[in-house]
Parts: C-alpha cells; sequence; structure tokens
C-alpha cells in the first residue's frame, strides 16, 4: 500500500505552539525521513467557515498567514503540497455521498464536535455544517487516499469517524477508499498542549495561545503572565506541578541539554520538579528558563518568516502549484468513487444498453 500522508488547519488565526507540538513537529519529522509517496498539507477554509459563516474576511485573511507559518516552520514546498480545501470542489461532492453512511445519533457522539459546540455555545443553535465537519474531514483524508494523518489527539474521534465511514463505503461499493491510521505526538504533554490560561487547550477560537510568530516581547508578556500555582505564594512555599502550566511546557518542550545550557543546577526536569515541590524555587525562575527555550524554538521560525514575508508573491505560487496538484488527484478519487456509485452515466452509453436489455 501507498503511505500518503494528509493534515491540515484551519485558517482561523496564526498557528500557535499547541500546533507545533501536536502536529508540525510530527510532519517536519515525517518530511525529513522522506520514507512516503506522498505527502499534502490543507489549508481548511471551507471547515473553518462552519463556524464562522458570518466572518468570511477572517478565514480569507489568515490564508497566507497559516501559508507563511508553514514555510516558517520549515514544511518545504518541493517535498510537501500545501493547498486550500475551498479550491478543491471535488471534496465538497465527496462529503455529500459520505453524509448517507453517517447517522445523525453517531455524529452526535463525536466527543471533539460536543465540546466544541459548548465552547461556542452554539446550544441548539448549531450550523448543520458545523455539526456534519466530521464528514467533510474523512472527504479531505480519503480523496487523497492518505494512509496516515498527524493530528493532536482532539482529532482522533475524526479520524474513527473517517475509519467507519471508508469501511461502510468499501462494504457498499467495494474497495476504493483508504483506511487512514492517526500519528500522535509521542509526548503525553504534547497531546493537547494547555492554554497559557491552563485552559484545557491552547485553541485560536479561545485566544489563550503562544503563537509561533510571535515577537520576543509578544513571548516574554505571555510566559511571565503564565498559570502556575495558585498556591505557591512565596518562594519557599511548597509548589504543585499537576495543573501548573509552566511544567507543562517544560515537558513538552525541555531538554536536558536545556538544563545544560540554561539551568546547570539541576541536570534535567525530573530534579526540578522534585526541588520545586520541596519549596524553595520561584515561579519567575522558571518561566525565565521556559521562556529561553521557547524563544530558542521561535528564533530561527520568525527569521524564515520574515524571509516569506517579503516574497509573499513566492508563497502565493505555492499555495497555487499545490491546489492544483490537489485538485488532480481528488479528481481521480472522485472518478472512482463516483464510477463505484454507478454514478457514471454518460462516460458510455451503456444505461441505454441496460434499459434495452431489461426491455
Ligand atoms: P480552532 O480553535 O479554530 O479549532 P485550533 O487551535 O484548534 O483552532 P485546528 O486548526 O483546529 O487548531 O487544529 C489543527 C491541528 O493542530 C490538529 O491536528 C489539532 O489536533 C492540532 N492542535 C490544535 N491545538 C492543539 C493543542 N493545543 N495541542 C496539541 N495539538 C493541537
Ligand atoms: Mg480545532
Amino acid at each position: 500500500m501507498k503511505k500518503i500522508i494528509l493534515t491540515g488547519d484551519r485558517p482561523t488565526g496564526r498557528l500557535h505552539i499547541g500546533h507545533y507540538v501536536g502536529s508540525l513537529k510530527s510532519r517536519l519529522m515525517l518530511q525529513e525521513k522522506g520514507d512516503y509517496d506522498d505527502f499534502l498539507v490543507m489549508i481548511a477554509d471551507a471547515q473553518a467557515l462552519t463556524d464562522n459563516a458570518d466572518n468570511p474576511s477572517k478565514i480569507r485573511s489568515n490564508i497566507l498567514n497559516v501559508a507563511l507559518d508553514y514555510l516558517a516552520v520549515g514544511i518545504d514546498p518541493q517535498k510537501i503540497h500545501i493547498f486550500i480545501q475551498s479550491e478543491v470542489s471535488e471534496l465538497t461532492e465527496l462529503s455529500f455521498y459520505y453524509a448517507n453512511l453517517v447517522t445523525v445519533s453517531r455524529l452526535q457522539r463525536n466527543p471533539t464536535v460536543k465540546s466544541e459546540i459548548k465552547a461556542r455555545g452554539f446550544n441548539e443553535s448549531i450550523p448543520v455544517g458545523f455539526f456534519t465537519y466530521p464528514i467533510s474531514q474523512a472527504a479531505d483524508i480519503t480523496a487523497f487516499k492518505a494512509s496516515i494523518v498527524p493530528v493532536g489527539d482532539d482529532q482522533l474521534p475524526m479520524i474513527e469517524q473517517t475509519r467507519e465511514i471508508v469501511k461502510s463505503f468499501n462494504r457498499i461499493y467495494g474497495e476504493v477508499l483508504v483506511l487512514p491510521k492517526e500519528v500522535l505526538p509521542e509526548n503525553e504533554a504534547c497531546l493537547r498542549l494547555p492554554g497559557i490560561d491552563g485552559n484545557a487547550k491552547m485553541s485560536k477560537s479561545v485566544g489563550n495561545c503562544i503563537y509561533l510568530s510571535d515577537s520576543y516581547e509578544e513571548l516574554k508578556t505571555k510566559v511571565m503572565s503564565m498559570y502556575t500555582d495558585p498556591l505557591h505564594l512565596k518562594v519557599e512555599d511548597k509548589g504543585h506541578i499537576e495543573g501548573n502550566t509552566v511544567f507543562t511546557y517544560l515537558d513538552a518542550f525541555a531538554t536536558d541539554d536545556d538544563f545544560k545550557n540554561y539551568y546547570p543546577e539541576f541536570a534535567n526536569l525530573k530534579e526540578l520538579k522534585k526541588a520545586y515541590q520541596q519549596g524553595g524555587i520561584g515561579d519567575v525562575k522558571i518561566k525565565k528558563f521556559l521562556l529561553q527555550i521557547l524563544d530558542n524554538l521561535l528564533k530561527p521560525i520568525r527569521e524564515r518568516r520574515l524571509y516569506y514575508e517579503e516574497h509573499i508573491d513566492e508563497v502565493y505560487n505555492i499555495l497555487k502549484d499545490g491546489t492544483m496538484y490537489a485538485r488532480s488527484i481528488a479528481r481521480e478519487t472522485l472518478k472512482e468513487v463516483k464510477d463505484a456509485m454507478k454514478l457514471n452515466y454518460f462516460d458510455n452509453e451503456e444505461l441505454v444498453k441496460e434499459y434495452k436489455d431489461e426491455h
């Protein structure tokens, strides 16, 4: 079986360090390994509209921002096709057919959609498009016959839904679609990085993010204001690690080399945690350590972003080329899907022949 990788992001804002640890980092690792047949990354503007229908300018203005973020982290357009979802209309058509294979109650059980509905305050007024976006995500994945999808763990219910659609489709219409599998970050803290406010998930829609494009000053302000341990008032107080966002970020980002270089009093995070729990280590000290680590990560990203900001025409052409390529692949799959569903009346005159045979 071919190894085809597909993943994407909604252009609802700039990308943040949650995206980095949750998905971008795996993409970069897969890109460097290079043992794949095809690799596509999608800017999911149509999906972003499902909960932003009244704000098309927001989506439009973030197309280039997300593309810049991709290129800034090191996605290489020679190795990965970057494309825009709405420009591949085959995806919409596939969604329409897949919708017949999914029940309303199945969609209602999706835990990620459930919590997103709550977070967006939709209550009973859930846009149908938003409610059904897991189906459109199945179309995005299967249109390219993707076998591997690198994502954060909030996306697991979407992959599961896709697998169910693939199985139903192949059972009813014949083996056309490929079963995808997720690639999750190995480090547990990276599965769902919390926001700087300590909230369960750093998310563009919540606004609790450290963006990949933040300046040093913005980064510093955010790290210094981060949620830590509300019971740790004085330096000598015993500190708590659980639910302490600074430590979750250290879990996600700190390496032993970082300790050697910037915090040599401790050999590793385990030792620092122990000392913090015993009391005597101030939050400012650990925040400064985290700031150093994050700035080391973001510095080269900022620099590469600057290059592409000054060559925005190049970025535009990368998107255009990637989209043309994606269209050509999705068109082939849609044809296979429709053939399997017997929706191909004008390829030849079989329909008339079948009628004549019957009468
Ligand atoms: P929105 O609030 O608009 O949904 P988002 O911040 O959740 O935006 P998405 O574009 O929905 O970002 O997610 C893109 C990818 O990044 C997905 O694979 C998702 O799992 C991953 N991701 C997003 N936020 C995090 C996070 N805080 N930790 C780990 N992975 C994340
Ligand atoms: Mg999301």
